[in-house]
């Protein structure tokens, strides 16, 4: 097994000849223990690298234990042979995770060494990065100010390096580290900002803080009594905004309003929504009551009407508006509205009509359900076409 394994020593490798070692499978799934590799096994917040081995896809790359021993293991889609093979990095992938990652360096470098804030966490999301700062709050301002100083130490192109240390030579440093993990052994990878910050890392990094290219900080929310702070780096931070310049053309297409007039545009649209839904409810309520001052009007028992484009708390309004105009009679009121229908069936309190047993009758004749009790019952159904059925059955339960 060698010592360093050229991931470490060269973190731009994107192919490497080597030899599989171990092939063994662990629930469910095919693992891979090479002699050397180019993929990264997931650490300090850089997620494990993606690529090819031999014929197989690299689900993802872990350092874990195959057996006694811990070593980083290969998860791949395939059965594979031990052997001679050609690994394949998924460059794309890791050119953005290096990205972020060298870019989390310098920025927890540059927060702690100008504004003193000291960062708590890290996470690389597939959209997001964040750090937590042990800031109880950042201004606007500081976030401007923080942003500015980031980019200054892109522009000054430092470069950034890797080496190793021994633990002796370790302690006499003045490195950046929250600690060694428990038990670990030989020498200290260290990560090296040229005259900015040194700290100890296992991760891959870009060679320049110019490969960096850009940086946003997008947000800052309070998060366990520090900051966090939300950012992107470099090519991320190009695609985010061709996204945004797509949205902002499509918007523009739309409401046909420059970018600084879309969102008051978008506002006087809801309002004006908001209007018309308001007059509609007025209208609708007007015409509840002219249909049941109409049907009022009409001989018979019992009063029948379907609706075209009405939903069930419109036929609440024809029945309770009926109700209050005559106590005498029952009502059968239907409703269709965006391929749904509905029924409501009720008596006054002067009208001896079984409801809950006609109701469960129509609903049946119409391929619906319902229910209720005492004088209302009411439901959806399915079958339009059963109608005059439903009725005509009605019609003899309330004679
Ligand atoms: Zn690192």
């Amino acid at each position: 097994m060698r010592e360093r394994k050229t991931f470490e020593t060269d973190a731009y490798a994107r192919e490497l000849k080597t030899n599989i070692l171990k092939v063994f499978e662990n629930k469910g799934y095919y693992c891979v223990v090479l002699e050397d590799s180019i993929l990264f096994p997931e650490g300090g917040g850089q997620p494990g690298d993606r690529g090819r081995i031999g014929s197989a896809n690299v689900l993802d790359v872990i350092h874990g234990h195959s057996g006694d021993t811990r070593e980083d293991i290969h998860i791949v889609d395939s059965l594979l042979e031990p052997g001679p093979t050609e690994v394949h990095l998924d460059w794309k992938r890791r050119f953005d995770h290096m990205q972020q990652h060298t870019g989390q360096h310098l920025l927890t470098a540059v927060a702690r060494g100008r504004f003193g804030w000291a960062t708590t966490a890290f996470h690389l999301g597939p959209d997001l990065c964040d750090i937590e700062l042990d800031a109880p709050q950042i201004t606007r301002g500081q976030r401007h100010e923080l942003e500015e100083a980031v980019i200054g130490e892109i522009i000054a192109a430092r470069s950034v390096s890797a080496f190793w240390v021994t633990q002796e030579e370790y302690k006499t440093r003045d490195v950046r580290s929250r600690g060694l993990p428990d038990g670990h052994q030989g020498d200290v990878r260290l990560v090296e900002i040229q005259g900015l910050d040194i700290n100890t890392c296992g991760g891959t990094h870009m060679s320049s803080t110019s490969e960096l290219e850009c940086l946003k900080l997008l947000s800052a929310e309070p998060i366990r009594g520090g900051t966090r702070l939300f950012f992107i780096f470099g090519k991320r931070l190009r695609d985010r905004m061709e996204a945004h310049e797509q949205r902002g053309h499509q918007l523009r297409t739309i409401l046909g309003r420059p970018d600084d007039a879309l969102a008051a545009a978008i506002e006087q649209r809801i309002a004006h929504e908001k209007e018309l839904e308001r007059s509609l409810r007025h209208t609708e309520d007007e015409l509840a009551d002219l249909y049941a001052k109409f049907m009022a009007a009409e001989p018979g028992t019992l009063l029948v009407r379907h609706f075209e484009n009405k939903d069930a708390g419109f036929l609440q309004k024809i029945v309770r508006l009926l109700l209050e105009l005559d106590n005498n009679r029952a009502i059968f009121v239907t409703a269709e509205k965006d391929g749904n229908a509905f029924f409501s069936l009720a008596a006054g309190s002067a009208c001896e009509a079984d409801i809950p047993k006609l109701g469960r009758e129509a609903a049946a004749v119409l391929n619906g359900k319902g229910g209720g009790s005492g004088r209302q019952f009411q439901g959806k159904f399915g079958d339009l076409s059963k109608l005059r059925e439903a009725a005509a059955i009605l019609r003899a339960g309330v004679k």
